[in-house]
């Protein structure tokens, strides 16, 4: 059943009472009237939340004028709540016999049975709920349903503005910019505090009765004509970049652009009266309810497509560059994104950047990797982050614990500005030691070393003190990279990266990929179980071509100087010996070319393939240097994927076991008088890196920021008096599944510094 005029009239209508001088409750008041006489309801209602949690009725049709700012629904309670949390709407012909169904005697509203409700939406938030009440018991059509959405689309803008809020009862405050604390998972260290910047912003539709529904029509057809052009070349591009799977992402959002039903309800939208990128953001606010709840990555992927795509109308329809320019960076930004690739972080300009924001972070998280490198505090996993933030709004981002706060409270801000200088002394305290020699109390030299993998990192080799690159993650070059980087680009870099070092040494890691590192554009067979499949030296191994092109960079690069190499994943005496003999090969070669020799080349591995635990004398004597790759290490013994939230933190770093086995590379080292390291995540963190130094370790390389706070546990720790008790520890460890607690109290007693 449709009401007298549809919705068209009804929109020309509210659109005039919208303009008329009168006061905020007035207009409310007009409004309900106006809706309820066009879906021929009996009641009309407007629920608005308030910054305190509950929704208040704000104006009514029907029910009871008293209870006009009394009734409050708390947003957990009765349908209205059920409509706000769920941002959806909600159509019942026996309304009473629902079991959210709660009832408000000042309101009257037991004698009407049919009920139709719908979420207030604005960019991703709930700023109300409306609602239709018939006596009868009637069902509501699909297009009554739209109908009273496009109308609570009006009413969106209305509380948006501000002017409901002098009629808010007991003085409380709209919810319109509400602040909201989020917890997602911390990717990189550091606190940062800023204000919005949309990394491919959202435009706020603000004109949303049309003039003449007519020429908005041909607006929104130009714009979908557009809008394909741009995603066929989106398309074209990638195709140049070679083939990949993201040619089928890319064809998949291209399928979506000309997906009939979406098109349909565009038009349906423009033609209810709305102007064209109002439609636009009516049908883009279902999509955003269903994205909510839905679950399945396959599908949520599909309804983030359609929300790019509605994005890119949007930025059509407004005549707007689809991306902020990198250099337009405001002071103090916090970048928001739903996801984001390291390329694209690298274009901002670093020096205006606090913080970044990610609903999802990448495959393998590269761009954690680059956000670490940049040191800029970073959190991903923050659901639906970028449809609720708006340009500008203040947010703080806490890389160390993960939380996030949008638009805080000035005591929230306060409190977080106390913990950036407690932690910006505490840095302080830890440069003061940069130039002091790496010793424990007892005389122990404990190396402390850098990871790298980017130019962006080199400057940090000074800033930290550290001793050498400990480890050179060659495979982020590749992984940033469009194509296989050519021979000429890898010696460039390695030489960039030896220059930089200077006399320190840097330790190469040759190509790691496959597993956790995917390149895009190196399409291998499809795997079960990538972790344990074709990975690293494996590959190397089965495309030498591949292992010697970056051999010779090294060795170009390495010319008359100190080399260090090291191979990746390597879980076999023979696959040492294999990969050595190409770089043999490689030596020779550029004997017959008449370059220079390095003045001295080691040669080494990564132990993080348990069977090598097995091998450790003979692989022990072959090697110049072992390196343990506890994050792989900890991942294979435990059978728990590193990437796998639910089971990466299931087994401790300080477990029995896995300290034993940590023991046991370090003895051989010593029986074979080669040097051994550590170069996982735990050698950053200082109970463990105690606990490291007992067990017999004396070179740890880490991130540049956990230089500071290892070297001063070194000075305070007593090496000997450690390694005697934690040897007890261990032998006394019964069947306790972690040492954590033990140690971190052996800590204590020792007065080491943590
Ligand atoms: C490791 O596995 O511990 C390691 C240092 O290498 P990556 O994290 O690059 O696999
Ligand atoms: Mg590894």
């Amino acid at each position: 059943m449709r009401g007298p005029g549809g919705p068209r009239l009804l929109l020309r209508r509210l659109r005039e009472v919208m303009a008329e001088p009168v006061t905020a409750q007035a207009r409310l008041d007009r409004i309900v009237v106006l809706i309820a006489s066009n879906m021929v309801a009996e009641v009309c209602s407007l629920y608005v939340s308030r910054a305190d949690g509950p929704l208040e009725l704000f104006a009514t049709e029907g029910l009871k004028r008293e209870a006009v700012h009394l009734t409050t629904m708390r947003p957990d309670e009765g349908l209205v709540g059920l409509i706000a949390a769920s941002a959806e709407p909600l159509a019942l012909s026996d309304a009473q016999n629902h079991p959210s169904f709660s009832f408000k005697p000042e309101t009257g509203e037991e004698i009407y049975q049919s009920f139709l409700g719908v979420p207030v939406l604005r960019g991703g938030n709930t700023l109300g709920v409306l609602v239709v009440q018939n006596r009868a018991r009637r069902s509501y059509s699909e297009e009554e349903i739209e109908a009273l959405q496009t109308t609570a689309m009006l009413l969106a803008e209305l509380i948006a503005s501000g002017e409901l809020q002098s009629v808010a009862g007991q003085g409380a405050e709209i919810a319109l910019r509400r602040p909201l604390s989020l917890k997602g998972s911390p990717i990189a260290e550091g606190l940062g505090l800023g204000h919005v910047v949309l990394h491919q912003p959202r435009i706020i539709v603000t004109r949303l009765v049309a003039d003449d529904v007519d020429s908005e029509m041909v607006r929104l057809e130009t714009a979908i004509e557009a809008m394909r052009v741009s995603v066929d070349e989106l398309i074209e591009r990638s195709d140049n970049a070679g083939p990949g799977e993201h040619v089928e992402v890319l064809e998949a959002f291209r399928m979506i652009a000309h997906d009939r039903g979406w098109l349909r309800r565009l038009r349906e939208a423009v033609s209810s009266g709305l102007t064209a990128e109002a439609a636009v953001e009516r049908v883009q606010n279902d999509a955003r309810a269903k994205l909510q709840r839905q679950t399945d990555p396959y599908l949520r992927d599909r309804l983030h497509d359609l929300n790019d795509l509605a994005n890119r109308l949007l930025h059509q329809l407004a005549g707007q560059s689809l991306t902020l320019l990198p250099s337009a960076l405001p002071e103090n930004a916090i970048l928001v994104a739903r996801s984001m690739g390291p390329a694209a972080l690298l274009d901002y300009d670093r020096s205006r950047l606090r913080g970044l924001v990610l609903e999802e972070a990448g495959a393998s998280s590269h761009i954690a990797i680059v956000a670490r490198a940049l040191s800029i505090p970073a959190v991903s996993e923050v659901a639906n982050i970028s449809e609720i933030v708006e340009h500008g709004d203040a947010i703080i981002v806490d890389g160390l614990t993960g939380e996030v706060q949008l638009r805080p409270q000035p005591d929230i801000e306060e409190s977080y500005r106390d913990k950036a200088r407690l932690r910006a002394r505490r840095q302080d305290q830890y440069r003061a030691l940069r130039d002091t020699p790496s010793v424990t109390r007892d005389g122990v030299e404990v190396g402390l070393h850098m990871n790298a993998g980017l130019v962006v990192d080199l400057p940090h080799l000074d800033e930290s003190g550290a001793q050498s690159i400990g480890l050179f993650r060659t495979e982020l070059q590749f992984m940033l990279a469009l194509r296989f980087p050519r021979l000429s680009a890898q010696e460039m870099l390695y030489r960039t990266v030896l220059d930089a070092a200077g006399d320190r040494p840097v330790t190469f890691r040759t190509l790691d990929i496959g597993g956790d590192k995917v390149l895009p554009y190196m399409k291998g067979p499809e795997e079960e179980n990538p972790a344990l499949g074709w990975r690293a030296i494996r590959i190397g191994l089965d495309k030498p071509a591949l292992l010697r092109t970056q051999m010779r960079a090294m060795l170009r690069a390495g010319a008359g100087r100190n080399l260090r190499i090291m191979l990746p994943m390597v879980s076999s005496v023979d696959e040492f010996v294999a990969a050595r003999a190409l770089l043999e090969r490689e030596l020779l070669f550029s004997d017959r070319c008449g370059r220079e020799r390095p003045r001295k080349l080691e040669v080494g591995l990564m132990v993080e393939v348990p069977s090598l635990l097995w091998q450790l004398d003979e692989i022990a004597a072959r090697a110049d240097f072992l390196s343990v790759g506890s994050n792989d290490l900890l991942q294979y013994l435990y059978a728990a994927d590193r990437d796998n939230k639910r089971v990466s933190n299931r087994f401790d770093t300080l477990s029995a076991g896995f300290l034993r086995a940590l023991k046991a590379i370090a003895d051989a080292g010593r029986r074979h008088d080669k040097p051994v390291t550590l170069c996982g995540e735990i050698g950053g963190r200082p109970l463990e890196a105690m606990t490291l130094v007992a067990l017999g370790y004396r070179g740890l390389s880490m991130s540049a920021a956990a230089i500071g706070p290892v070297k001063a546990m070194v000075l305070s720790l007593d090496a000997a008096e450690a390694a005697r008790e934690v040897e007890t520890l261990l032998a006394d460890s019964g069947d306790a599944a972690s040492l954590r607690g033990p140690l971190r109290a052996l800590s204590e007693r020792l007065g080491v510094r943590l």
